[in-house]
């Protein structure tokens, strides 16, 4: 998405939007550079995440098919940093736990993946940086890399699993449905 482009997004409507809209499903695109717009992105973005309790938002949750996320990885709410195209460059170890989206409000479900992982990705002041989560940190570089690749929970969800949350599933379509 170009930065003009960007230029014109009108900050104070984004919402966070709920599976199954099909924006989350869209893969989304680099961003060739980090500006002032990014910049007041990725803040209406922490203020979108921390009025929804959450730990980390994509911005295709936003509506919005660029490769940035924003997070609070350490889960320390002042720890707040910016992930522009980030890309997972190692994974170590797997460990299985519950996980919940703001993009699936009411459903959790148990999901396998990397227990230490490696991102590369470009920060804020456009330099390129890497770091090393484990645990928390690896599973939110992971659920938010699978939303820049338009991939969901739901997605990862085992059969048992989908049976378990089918009430909440149909919810939630029946809501998209109504425009909610
Ligand atoms: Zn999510």
């Amino acid at each position: 998405m170009p930065g003009a482009v960007l230029e014109d997004i009108d900050l104070a409507a984004l919402r966070i939007i709920h599976s199954p809209d099909p924006r989350l499903a869209a893969p989304a695109q680099p961003l060739e550079r980090v500006d002032d717009s990014v910049r007041r992105l990725a803040d209406r973005m922490f203020e979108l995440m921390a009025q929804a309790h959450g730990v980390g938002l994509a911005a295709t949750q936003v509506g919005l098919a660029i490769q940035l996320f924003v997070a609070t990885p350490s889960g320390e709410p002042t720890d707040r940093r910016v992930y522009v195209n980030p890309q997972l460059v190692s994974m170590d170890g797997r460990a299985e736990e519950e996980e919940g989206c703001l993009s699936v409000p009411g459903i959790t479900c148990n999901v396998k993946r990397y227990k230490e992982v490696t991102i590369r990705a470009t920060g804020l002041d456009g330099q390129e940086f890497q770091e090393t989560g484990v645990d928390l940190a690896a599973r939110v570089y992971q659920h938010e890399t699978d939303h820049l690749a338009g991939m969901l929970i739901l997605d990862r969800m085992g059969t048992v699993a989908r049976l378990a949350n089918r009430r909440a599933i149909r919810e939630l379509e029946e809501g998209f449905a109504e425009g909610k």
